[in-house]
């Protein structure tokens, strides 16, 4: 079974984030692998455990490729980073679009692709959509639960929907987004660490997709950051100085008439 897995890199929750200007972020360098790209990664890694193949983990990225190296750490067998300058400026519409190129090499057969609902800084849960669409594949979005009949080509999911859960089935190959409760991701043992380190991430640039700057970047791109607002300053804390039962009752009255949520 080969099983492709879209894996980005995002800021860590901790990291400080600042608007810089209209159209550029200030991001401290702290980052990890995108929380429900995990999930993808365990998914593939279990499936390839019970059919046996291969798991790739594919990015694109031009800076970053630790999100690679966590796949390879958790037991990926390939790592891809698509990247070249004129990636720079893309959307989610490009990012996708170079992603499906590579799948639809003529050379790279197929069954599974899995990628997380949602990466957890731009959080647009698009890249993934995107890619199927491109494909002309079967996806289901947001699953927590997954079936393979490999013999049939065929995959039931699972997702939570209102009232209870949806069961769905597709054969393959098919592309799933992946949400918390699918599965626990694998925490790498140290020395499959050290070996991702050192791992061979294999680069793949625009001309190897036969892709031109026109098709991919800012030149391509359907959707355009138009303004930055940072949120709105907090208000200085208040202390309350008095003693109980004086604070509550001080307490009750500025949230009833400066706060006005009671
Ligand atoms: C080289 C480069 C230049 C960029 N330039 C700009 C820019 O100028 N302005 C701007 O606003 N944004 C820019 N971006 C950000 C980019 O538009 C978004 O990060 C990207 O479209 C994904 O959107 P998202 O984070 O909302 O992903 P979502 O659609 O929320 O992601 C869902 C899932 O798709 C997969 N996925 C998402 N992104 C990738 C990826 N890069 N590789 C592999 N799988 C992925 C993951 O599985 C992820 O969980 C750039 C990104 C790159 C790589």
């Amino acid at each position: 079974m080969e099983i492709y897995v879209l894996v980005k890199q995002v800021p860590d929750p901790e990291a400080i984030v600042k608007v810089k200007s209209d159209s550029e972020l200030e991001i401290e360098n702290k980052y990890f692998t995108n929380f429900f790209d995990e999930i993808a990664i365990e998914a593939g890694l279990k499936l390839r455990e019970k059919f046996g193949g291969k798991v790739t983990v594919l990015t694109v990225d031009n800076k970053k490729v630790d999100a690679l190296r966590r796949g390879i750490a958790m037991g990926a067998d390939d790592a891809i980073q698509i990247t070249d300058p004129a990636l720079e400026g893309s959307d989610q519409f490009a990012i996708a679009k170079a992603l499906a190129t590579y799948l639809n090499l003529k050379d790279k057969p197929f069954d599974l692709i899995f990628a997380g609902r949602q990466a957890m800084d731009d959080d647009a849960g698009m890249v993934g959509p995107a890619v199927a669409e491109l494909l002309g594949i079967p996806y289901v979005n947001v699953i927590t639960g997954l079936e393979v009949d490999d013999p049939k080509k065929e995959v039931k999911v699972i997702r939570e929907v209102d009232g209870g859960k949806e069961i769905l089935s597709c054969s393959l190959p098919a592309l799933f987004t992946c949400q918390k409760g699918l599965n626990n991701p694998r925490i790498p043992q140290v020395m499959n660490v050290m070996k991702a380190m050192k791992a061979q991430i294999k680069k793949v640039d625009l001309a190897a997709l036969g892709l031109n700057a026109e098709e991919v970047g800012g030149k391509a791109a359907k959707i355009k950051v138009q303004k930055y607002l940072p949120p709105p300053k907090r208000p200085p804390v208040k202390m309350i100085k008095e003693d109980f039962p004086e604070n509550v009752k001080t307490l009750v009255k500025l949230l009833r008439e400066e706060a006005k949520i009671i």
